[in-house]
């Protein structure tokens, strides 16, 4: 693979944020109510609204933009929350990330690749807990090329076990060229993850001292080379805490402009991790995200790309968690351990294998059990990907409200599927009373009929229905 950014520049205007950032400071209650209700009206805010939301620091109103937040979650999502986990190929690594347990000049870290057995047993160890969704996670190294994630993917999905199999495989690996993304993409992979990490040059280059990573531009444009191979479902991310938090929201609000401009469809998924300790890694050294902040950005997130999925994951601790999960997450990782071959050994040798450290250790039972007890839908549907509605596509049927007539159904019958395989007597008990009352909550007609048939369905053994 050739890295040539010749003729590109970059479509972050660094100073035009920061001018933006300043010019809006101390914005007046109408301006932000102005803002929050367009958002409301399921539509993407422009950069300068952001940031008028992100310079709100009057307590009442922060307080409307979490509940704007919420609300907007409830109207587009439902209480729909969608399950994954991550699954790390491979920690060898070229580059020098300096807040990254895998960087190549990390001597503590104990390096690994999955065979090709020992990546079926991690995943029939996954499918055994219920999982249906999954990432793979690389380094980046010449030894995981495209054809090297296009046949893991292929392996992947070729295992089955009990009633159970992987339906979605989503990729978080180096940028690629046009050449490698087409490969990968004929293996069927959902959503394709880069995370710029931080949209600030300065910042990205003192972070990223050596190895092809080091190239702001091919990283930023990576996701661009995604889409000129066919593949219309990217996921977009920054890694929190590297520089100013306010900075990087609004690089993912341009980057976001920028896809959808160019490709007329926006990112399918924003993530927005916080730094965490990392095994031989002063992560001291960059300035972080406070709580209070870090639940800001999810809410302003949030209201600024209505049609985005958030992913919140398991860096965050299950307070966080829960606290940030109403205003506006969409999915979660569950039960995750990112040691390489650590789900078949149960994490025994998790800590020396792993990127970074995790906050939530809940297993999957425990968290689709509290969450159905707060309300919660837990989903492991992939049907849109399956059925072909993505990228441009999957936004048209959004937009009148789609997420929740079709996909409530579908959590239902994919919730109700992991209760009769998987699910502990409390976890089961917990789950039919939120199934119950999502049914309660239909309105009668053929919709709720349908639903009804394939319950029982599932009930008799049916599974995949969508
Ligand atoms: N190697 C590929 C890359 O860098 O894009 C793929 C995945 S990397 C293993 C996944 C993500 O983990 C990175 O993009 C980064 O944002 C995040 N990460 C790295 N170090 C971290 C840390 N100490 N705490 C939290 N997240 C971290
Ligand atoms: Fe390697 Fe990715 Fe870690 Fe950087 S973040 S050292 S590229 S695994």
């Amino acid at each position: 693979m050739k890295i040539d950014t010749t003729g590109l520049t970059s479509f972050i205007p660094e100073a035009e944020i920061f001018q933006t950032l300043e010019n809006t400071k101390n914005p007046t209650t109408k301006r932000v109510r102005e803002i929050i209700a367009k958002s409301l009206d399921k539509n993407r805010l422009a950069p300068e609204e952001m940031a008028v939301l992100l310079n709100t620091e009057d307590p009442e109103l922060l307080e409307e933009i979490f509940e704007g937040a919420r609300e907007l979650k409830r109207r587009i999502y439902g209480n729909r929350i969608v399950l994954f986990a991550p699954l790390y190929i491979g920690n060898n690594c070229i580059n020098n990330c300096k807040y990254c347990g895998f960087r190549c000049s990390n001597k503590e870290v104990s390096r690994k690749t999955l065979t090709m057995p020992e990546l079926d047993q991690e995943i029939e160890a996954l499918v055994d807990r219920g999982h249906k969704r999954l990432i793979l996670v690389y380094g980046e190294h010449p030894k995981y090329d495209a054809q090297f994630i296009h046949d893991t993917v292929v392996e992947t999905y070729s295992i089955k076990k009990g009633n159970g199999e992987i339906r979605r495989v989503n990729i978080n690996a180096a940028p690629l060229d046009v050449e490698g993304y087409k490969l990968v993409k004929s293996a069927g992979i959902g959503t394709y993850q880069i995370f710029q990490e931080t949209y600030h040059q300065e910042t990205y280059k003192s972070v990223h001292p050596s190895g092809p990573k080091s190239d702001y531009l091919w990283r930023l444009y990576g996701l661009d080379r995604a889409q000129d191979a066919g593949i219309d479902d990217v996921g977009l991310g920054a890694l929190m805490g590297l520089f100013d938090w306010k900075f990087e929201a609004m690089g993912l609000l341009y980057h976001t402009i920028h896809l959808e401009e160019k490709y007329n469809v926006g990112p399918h998924t924003l993530s927005f991790p916080r730094i965490e300790p990392a095994i031989g890694t002063d992560t001291q050294q960059f300035p972080g995200v406070n709580d209070a902040d870090f639940k800001k950005l999810v809410a302003i997130l949030r209201l600024a790309v209505p049609y985005t999925g958030l992913i919140l994951t398991c860096r965050e601790s299950v307070e966080i968690r829960n606290e940030v999960i109403e205003f506006g997450v969409s999915q979660i990782d569950a039960g995750s351990d990112i040691g390489v071959g650590a789900y078949s050994t149960q994490g025994s040798e998790s800590y020396e294998k792993s990127q970074f450290v995790l906050n939530d250790g809940r297993p999957l039972d425990l968290v689709l059990r509290e969450l159905s007890e707060a309300g919660f839908l837990p989903s492991f549907c992939t049907g849109c990907y399956r059925l072909g509605r993505t990228g441009e596509h999957f936004m048209e049927f959004a937009v009148p409200g789609f997420v929740k007539r079709f996909c409530t159904p579908n959590a239902v019958l994919t919730f109700l599927e992991y209760i009769e395989d998987y699910a502990s007597e409390e976890t089961k008990e917990a789950g039919m009373k939120q199934v119950e009352r999502e049914l309660e909550r239909m309105p009668d007609g053929d919709q709720k009929k349908q639903l009804i048939e394939r319950i029982e369905q599932v009930k008799n053994g049916q599974r995949d229905l969508y």
